[in-house]
């Protein structure tokens, strides 16, 4: 019999132990960089706080914060704070929004690193007895390494896949008896596709779960996976500036728990900066607790969601964030609105004639943006008429339209034009 939780202590540690420990580890991390990173200081004393100011855990909120474009600015190792012969990996993140942010890594924050890993993988059922198929991209992205030790670390079969060449995805699945799969939803997705085409049921394979993150993915996408490949999807979540992946999990219950006592969470206002109340949406922002090359001090993710802080029915005592409405780069205000992809993608998801798959494209005319929605129907749709398929377009249109109250117009595509994800999905064409 399999313990149940990966790390008891930290993952159902009462309140006041985990503030305790959090606190402690919080003035060790600003007092780290204060004395080692120039860029901290200057920041810490234009600011006026020292390290010592921090005597509470609310005390964090006088310090300031730090961006992505400090990261790049003090791009590649101005924010290291340790020197290279104590740096054993660095990795740097895909660069989804310009050049690429560094992750340098000492001995011990990597372990700590495959720790969470494992922590969030374990809780996901896999066991040393799963094999666990990791197509995530192997390389500087976090995803394939951050996976591949903690699923080492757990123990399982490693099947080291990477992402792409999806027809030997699907073979590897079938021949090694693969139980768990690791990419992102919409590569998940693409495989599914791929499956269907080839004939493949993938609910009659060994398939059992999937570990899917590094992208934003309505609840109903979720839905959608688990329906057609028949599998429970769990997510992670992270980033690379915190550790890449690893920053929080599902539990059996869907509930993403953050690995509190590696990373200090707090939502905050984007406009005035100010801390939100628990539960309402706001920018998530991280300190990194116990890591010693780059530790980040109230690093901005971008990242919509809000915090919870409630008893889950697994039993861990983490808290817990909402899945990531999306990023604040991705946010469009369109008529006065603001509207995220992930938004339109839970629309898109509740007509059954709609394969998951679509494109946000903004341009402009004349001094106008303009914005349209393209997606594809279910193969068999397409031998309808023209009149029907411009009926199902109009009723999508009018269902945003009631959901999120704007007018968009929405374009059907043909069969398989839009591109298909191996990695994060691209849902804003920006022509503007
Ligand atoms: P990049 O900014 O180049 O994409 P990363 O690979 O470090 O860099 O990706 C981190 C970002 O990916 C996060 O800040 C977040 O926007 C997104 N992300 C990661 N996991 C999830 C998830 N489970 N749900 C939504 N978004 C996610
Ligand atoms: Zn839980």
């Amino acid at each position: 019999m399999y313990k149940k939780f990966w790390d008891e202590k930290f993952e159902t540690m009462n309140d006041d132990a985990m503030k305790t420990f959090q606190l402690e580890k919080l003035k060790e991390t600003v007092k780290w960089v204060y004395d080692r990173i120039p860029f901290y200081k200057k920041a810490f004393d234009t600011h006026g706080v020292k390290p010592s100011d921090l005597q509470r855990l609310e005390d964090i909120s006088k310090f300031p914060f730090t961006m992505k474009t400090d990261l790049r600015d003090n791009y590649p190792f101005g924010l290291c704070a340790v020197p290279m012969s104590e740096v054993v990996r660095i990795h740097a993140s895909s660069g989804t929004t310009g050049k690429p942010i560094t992750g340098p890594y000492t001995a011990e924050d990597l372990d700590q690193w495959t720790e969470c890993m494992a922590r969030g993988l374990w809780a996901q059922e896999v066991r040393p007895d799963s094999v666990l198929q990791n197509a995530y991209g192997m390389g500087l992205f976090t995803g394939g390494l951050g996976f591949l030790q903690g699923a080492i670390r757990v123990g399982c079969a490693v099947v080291p896949s990477g992402a792409g060449m999806t027809e030997r995805q699907i073979m590897l699945i079938q021949d090694f008896g693969t139980s768990a799969l690791c990419c992102t939803p919409s590569y998940c997705l693409t495989i599914i596709e791929k499956a269907e085409k080839m004939g493949i049921d993938l609910k009659k394979t060994s398939l059992r779960t999937g570990h899917f993150g590094a992208e934003p993915w309505s609840v109903e996408m979720r839905n959608d996976i688990e329906g057609r490949g028949g599998i429970h999807a769990y997510e992670h979540y992270g980033l690379t500036e915190l550790m890449g992946p690893g920053v929080s999990f599902t539990c059996e219950y869907y509930q993403i728990h953050i690995n509190e006592d590696h990373v200090y969470p707090e939502i905050v206002d984007p406009g005035t900066l100010e801390p939100v109340p628990e539960g309402e949406e706001g920018e998530l922002v991280f300190t990194a607790l116990q890591r010693r090359a780059m530790p980040m001090i109230r690093y901005r993710t971008r990242d919509i969601c809000s915090l919870k802080k409630e008893r889950c029915k697994c039993g861990r005592t983490l808290i817990t964030m909402d899945k990531i409405l999306g990023r604040s780069d991705d946010m469009m205000i369109i008529s006065g609105v603001n509207v995220f992809p992930s938004q339109v993608e839970t629309v898109l998801m509740e007509f059954a004639e709609v394969e998951p798959q679509y494109q946000i494209r903004l341009s402009k005319k004349g001094y106008i943006d303009h914005i349209t929605v393209e997606t594809e129907l279910k193969k068999h749709m397409y031998e309808q008429s023209k009149e029907n398929i411009d009926n199902i377009s109009r009723r999508i249109s009018e269902r945003i339209h009631q959901i999120i109250g704007i007018n968009v117009p929405v374009t059907i595509v043909p069969s398989e034009t839009i591109e298909r994800s191996i990695g994060k999905a691209k849902r804003i064409i920006d022509e503007r």
